[in-house]
């Protein structure tokens, strides 16, 4: 069956939050395939709570990479600065939104965070590390929602560690009968990150390589046989800023409109 992919446009709002839990979800450690660079990263998940009742009122997030900018204070979790007109000082980070309840009043967000332990590196990285429960950060967005309507006949879903969240909540989205294919370039155990592949999806996992972050997604992509109807593919790649211009070829050499595409960079190396 055709499927649409819709992008809606949000009212921006800003929302004061504090870090409510966290919880590590898995490690990844080990050599790049270089054989130089050795690596420790973890994912963590942040629960971000409202701080005061009502602070989450209108908050949705339907679509599979729907995702906020935080900003956070120092690591060790001091204040965030506002400007007069309430909005934060310093640099955001982009979170995809695992889960949230406004009900509730709170939102999770997966962190990867990259370094040995008391040694984080990143602003968002270091905060998810080390900040300590009560800290505050502010939340920014969703500015829009992009939404997959129907049932694509067969889907390519290619991602890097930052993107492992918005490819988990897309694999839900699409169902257990879903067919294609699923590239993952990452060290970490899917399992332990709750991402159950489809049977019927082809999996690849990718070696991450330090020097060339996301080659290896291009390099599989570009590898895979034209669809036999275009209107049916449904294509997400997303990892290193890289990643954006050869994808946009792979979809122009198999008819696909970028707009019927979610393709983006989620981090620069
Ligand atoms: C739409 C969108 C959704 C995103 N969703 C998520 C998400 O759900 N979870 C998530 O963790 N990130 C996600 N990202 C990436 C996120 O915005 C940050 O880039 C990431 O959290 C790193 O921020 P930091 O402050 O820890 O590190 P930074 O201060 O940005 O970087 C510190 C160092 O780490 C390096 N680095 C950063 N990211 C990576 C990486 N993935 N692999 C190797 N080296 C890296 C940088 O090059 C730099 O040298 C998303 C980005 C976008 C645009």
């Amino acid at each position: 069956m055709p499927y649409t992919l819709t992008r809606h446009p949000f009212t921006p709002a800003v929302r004061q939050l504090r870090l409510g839990a966290r919880t590590v979800l898995a490690s990844a450690e080990g050599e790049y395939r270089d054989g130089r660079t050795a690596s420790t990263e973890h994912y963590a998940r942040l629960r971000l709570v409202a701080s005061r009742p009502g602070e989450l009122a209108g908050f949705i997030a339907p679509g599979g990479g729907d995702h906020v900018r935080i900003v956070v204070g120092s690591a060790e979790g001091g204040p965030v600065v506002l400007d007069d007109d309430g909005h934060p000082r310093g640099e955001s980070r982009t979170e995809t939104v695992v889960a949230h309840d406004v009900t509730e009043g709170w939102i999770d967000v997966d962190v990867l965070v990259h370094g040995a332990a008391g040694a984080e590196a990143g602003v968002i990285g270091a905060w998810a590390a080390r900040a300590p429960l009560g800290s505050p950060g502010v939340m920014m967005g969703p500015k829009g929602s992009v939404v997959l309507d129907g049932s694509p006949g067969e889907v390519v879903i290619a991602g890097d560690d930052s993107a492992l969240p918005a490819v988990r909540r897309y694999l839900g989205m699409l169902g257990s009968s879903i067919t294609g294919h699923l590239l993952l370039e990452t060290r970490f155990d899917l399992a332990s990150l709750g991402i159950e592949p489809p049977a019927g999806l082809r999996l690849s996992i990718l070696n991450p390589d330090a020097a060339h972050p996301s080659a290896a997604l291009v390099s599989a992509l570009q590898a895979l046989p034209a669809p036999t109807d275009a209107a049916e593919r449904f294509v997400f790649a997303c990892g290193e800023q890289s990643i954006v211009a050869p994808v946009r070829q792979v979809l122009a050499a198999w008819g696909i409109d970028v707009e019927r595409a979610v393709v983006k960079g989620y981090w620069k190396r």
